[in-house]
């Protein structure tokens, strides 16, 4: 069972024990994967994971569900400020890997991306293949891209704003101290991280008035696309037992 390609399949395409396959899914399986006609699959149906049978062409037949939880146990929220060009697309997929629950595109003061329908779309797509091939149990969300000031409103009690200068505290100390809470109160982290050219002075201080936590995540700058995998590591790595 292991081996086997997952497929995201969406809840309107399930019933009666059968799966209707999309063209596109029709493709990806017959000609992709080579599947044959008997082949099986994992379909991934609202966080649940079932092995279906390729039938014919556009029909697959859905058999036993396997047990799976695979996924982290809190959310985990990345506001992340749009670095340039294509940057955003690889903290999508490697981020997906490491468990983020959802993606909110910030458009902040030093941001130069604007993002067109077609980017949005394509990290949505770059999500769900993410989330195939590292054997999440859900697609994460990627929300419209908002503004800096909208992006505070997500504050809740576990949320930190990685800061690349100053003297904050390390993340890692500020997730082993709040763990107690993660185990038992607490169901989401948001983290908050800036552009290539960094946040500007007030955008930080905003967000430590709106009740962010400003952490580090060591002495080195990191790239804009690098801090968001640091900072989720840090947290799935905490979360693992
Ligand atoms: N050009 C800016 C750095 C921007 S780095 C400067 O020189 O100050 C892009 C973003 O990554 C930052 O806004 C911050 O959110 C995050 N970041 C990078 N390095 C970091 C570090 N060591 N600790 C915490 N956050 C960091």
């Amino acid at each position: 069972l292991a081996q086997l390609q997952r497929l995201v399949i969406s809840p309107s395409q399930f019933t009666n024990r059968q799966i209707n396959l999309t063209a596109e899914q029709q493709h990806y399986l017959s000609r992709v994967l080579r599947l044959r006609e008997g082949d099986c699959f994992i379909a991934m149906v609202y966080g649940e994971w079932w092995v279906a049978k390729f039938l014919n062409l556009d029909v697959a037949e859905v058999l036993e569900q396997i047990p799976a939880s695979n996924e982290l146990p809190v959310e985990v929220v990345l506001l992340v400020a749009l670095p340039k060009g294509n940057g955003f697309e690889d903290v999508v997929r490697s981020c997906t890997e490491l468990g983020v629950s959802c993606f909110v595109p910030v458009v902040s003061e030093r941001t130069l991306l604007k993002p067109s329908p077609q980017k949005i779309e394509r990290w949505r797509r770059i999500a769900q293949e993410a989330a195939e091939q590292s054997e999440r149990q859900i697609v994460p969300e990627i929300l419209e891209p908002i503004t800096y000031t909208q992006s505070l409103s997500f504050v809740n009690e576990l949320s930190f704003i990685c800061v690349a200068r100053g003297e904050f505290p390390p993340l890692l100390n500020c997730l082993v101290e709040l763990r107690p809470k993660l185990d038992n109160t607490l169901s989401k982290i948001v983290i908050l991280t800036g552009p290539e050219g960094g946040l500007t002075q007030q955008e930080e201080e905003a967000a430590l008035k709106a009740g962010f936590l400003g952490v580090s995540l060591g002495k080195r700058i990191l790239r804009a696309v690098t801090a968001p995998v640091v900072a989720t590591s840090l947290v799935s790595a905490i979360l693992t037992h």
